[in-house]
C-alpha cells in the first residue's frame, strides 16, 4: 500500500517504521525543518539535548522496547532521580518517604495522609470509577484540604493554568499510579532512563530505517488539505501538489486535523472539538554554574512565574555539555495567561529575578545563553468523563487515520504511550489492507 503519515513526531515516525517493515511504501510529512516534534533537540556544547526536557520511567516499556530493536539500548542509563518541592522560600527534597515525614509546611497528621493516599493510589486500578470525579474534589476529600493547597493543587494549577479545576482525577491517578510503579518498592528511590545524545537518536534511527527501506521522509513540508473521493481518503495536498495514498494517517494535533480535514462526519468532528490543549513554554538556560542540587524542581509558590526548574545537568553529568549547566523554567499557559505572548526576552526578564529565591548567590551573568521552545498542543486537557470524547483511531472516513495525544488515556502523554499510538495505529493499516483486499475480492 502507499501510505501517506503527516506528521515527523515520535508517533508518526514509530507508524513510519513500522509500516515500511510490513514492506508498505511511506511518504511521511514534516511541517517543520526537523523531525521529532516535542522530542526536537538543540544543541548545547556541541551535544543535542531536548529543548523540552525528557526523561523515561520503567514502566515505559514500549519505547524501551523500541529502543531495543534500534540498537541503542547500551546507551540507555537510568539514573536516581532527585526531586525536590519549592515552598515558602526553602527546597525541600521529595524522593523517599523519609523526606515527606520531614517536610513541615504541613503538619505531621496530614504528611501521613498524603503518604497513605499516595499508597492508596499506587495500588488502585479502577479508574474508570474514578471519571465522574474531579481531581480537586477527590484529593480534598481522601488527602484533605491542606494537602490539596500546598501540594497537588499547584502541581494542577502548574499543568493546566485557570483550567485545573475541571481536570478528572483519572488524570491525577495516571500520574501517581504509574509514576509509583516505576519504583521497585515503596521506600524505593525512583529511576529515570535517558539515552546518551538524547532521545533524537530514537528519531533518527527511527527516520533512518524509513528511508532505508525506500520510504521518503520530508521536513519543511506542512500538509494543508486531506482530499476525499466517494467515501475514501485518497491524496494530501502539499505545497500545491497532490500526492495519492491509499491510506493517510494523520499524527498532529485535533485542531490541526480538523482544519485539513473539512470532509469528517460531524459527530467525529464533534468530538475532535472539544479537545483542548495547554501551551507547553519552557526557557532553557545554559548557565555557567548549577543553580541547586536537584533534578526536577516542582514550584509550589504563585509569586514564581514558571511551575518547575529542572536542572537537567542535575541527572545527566555537565560533562556532557562542555561544562554547561542547563535548565529548563517550564510553565503551560492558555493564550489567555500575561506570560503567553512574550518572546524568549521577555520571559527571561520576568524569570530572572525570581532564580535568587531558589539561590540566593544566583546572578544574571551566569546566563550565557537562552532558547525558548513552545508547544501550542504541550498537554492535553483532560476532563471528567474523558473516555466519552476521544476520537477513534480509525476515522469515519475508512482509509483515513488519526494518533495523536488526546488518544492516551489513562495515562498522561508521554513519548512511550506515541510509540504505543504508532504501533496501534500501524497494526489497524495493515487490517485495513486485508479488508479492502478481501471486499475487491468479492
Ligand atoms: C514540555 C514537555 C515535556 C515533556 N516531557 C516528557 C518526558 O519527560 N517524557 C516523555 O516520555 N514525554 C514527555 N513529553 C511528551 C512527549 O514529548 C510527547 O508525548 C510526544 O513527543 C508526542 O509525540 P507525537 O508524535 O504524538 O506528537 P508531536 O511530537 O506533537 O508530533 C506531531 C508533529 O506533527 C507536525 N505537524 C503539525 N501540523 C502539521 C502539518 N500540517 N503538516 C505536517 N506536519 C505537521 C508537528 O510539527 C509535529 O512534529 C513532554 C512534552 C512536553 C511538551
Amino acid at each position: 500500500m502507499k501510505i501517506g503519515i503527516i506528521g515527523g513526531g515520535i508517533a508518526g515516525l514509530t507508524a513510519a517504521y513500522e509500516l515500511s517493515k510490513a514492506g508498505h511504501h511511506i511518504t511521511l510529512f514534516e511541517k517543520a525543518a526537523h523531525l521529532g516534534g516535542q522530542v526536537a533537540t538543540f544543541e548545547v556544547g556541541g551535544e543535542a539535548i531536548e529543548g523540552f526536557y525528557h526523561h523515561i520511567f520503567t514502566n515505559d516499556t514500549d519505547i524501551v522496547q523500541l529502543i531495543e530493536e534500534l540498537g541503542l539500548s547500551q546507551d540507555l542509563r537510568w539514573l536516581s532521580s532527585k526531586v525536590g518541592f519549592y515552598y515558602g522560600g526553602k527546597i525541600y527534597k521529595f524522593v523517599s518517604p523519609i523526606d515527606l515525614l520531614r517536610f513541615t509546611p504541613i503538619p505531621l497528621i496530614d504528611r501521613l495522609r498524603l503518604g497513605l493516599v499516595g499508597l492508596y493510589l499506587r495500588r488502585y486500578r479502577q479508574w474508570q470509577r474514578l471519571e465522574a470525579t474531579t481531581a480537586e474534589e477527590w484529593i480534598t476529600k481522601y488527602a484533605g484540604p491542606r494537602n490539596y493547597q500546598v501540594v497537588w493543587g499547584p502541581l494542577l494549577r502548574g499543568k493546566f493554568g485557570n483550567r485545573y479545576r475541571d481536570v478528572g482525577m483519572v488524570w491525577f491517578w495516571g500520574k501517581i499510579h504509574l509514576r509509583f510503579a516505576s519504583r521497585s518498592g515503596v521506600g524505593q528511590s525512583e529511576l529515570l532512563g535517558y539515552i546518551t545524545g538524547s532521545f533524537g537518536r530514537v528519531i533518527k534511527a527511527l527516520a533512518d530505517r524509513v528511508t532505508q527501506t525506500g520510504g521518503i521522509v520530508h521536513t519543511s513540508t506542512p500538509v494543508h488539505r486531506i482530499l476525499t473521493e466517494g467515501v475514501r481518503a485518497v491524496a494530501l495536498e502539499v505545497n500545491s501538489s497532490i500526492y495519492s495514498f491509499d491510506a493517510i494517517i494523520a499524527t498532529v494535533p485535533s485542531p490541526n486535523f480538523l482544519a485539513m480535514a473539512p470532509d469528517l462526519p460531524e459527530d467525529y468532528r464533534a468530538k475532535l472539538e472539544k479537545a483542548s490543549y495547554q501551551a507547553a513554554v519552557c526557557l532553557v538556560l545554559v548557565l555557567n554554574r548549577s543553580l541547586s542540587p536537584i533534578y526536577w524542581l516542582n514550584i509550589s509558590d504563585p509569586s514564581l512565574p514558571f511551575v518547575a526548574a529542572i536542572e537537567h545537568t542535575n541527572f545527566i553529568s555537565s560533562s556532557q555539555y562542555g561544562d554547561k549547566h542547563i535548565l529548563y523554567l517550564s510553565n503551560y499557559l492558555s493564550s489567555d495567561s500575561p506570560l503567553y505572548s512574550l518572546d524568549a526576552q521577555g520571559l527571561l526578564q520576568q524569570y530572572l529575578p525570581n532564580l535568587k529565591k531558589i539561590n540566593p548567590n544566583f546572578d544574571p551573568s551566569w546566563v550565557e545563553e537562552y532558547h525558548l521552545f513552545r508547544d501550542e498542543a504541550g498537554q492535553p486537557i483532560i476532563t471528567t468523563h474523558y473516555s466519552q470524547q476521544i476520537p477513534e483511531y480509525q476515522t469515519p472516513i475508512p482509509s483515513l487515520f488519526l494518533a495523536n495525544t488526546t488518544q492516551i488515556y489513562p495515562e498522561d502523554r508521554g513519548m512511550n504511550y506515541s510509540v504505543r499510538l504508532g504501533r496501534i495505529i500501524s497494526r489497524l493499516v495493515t487490517k485495513f489492507q486485508v479488508k479492502s483486499q478481501g471486499n475487491e475480492g468479492t
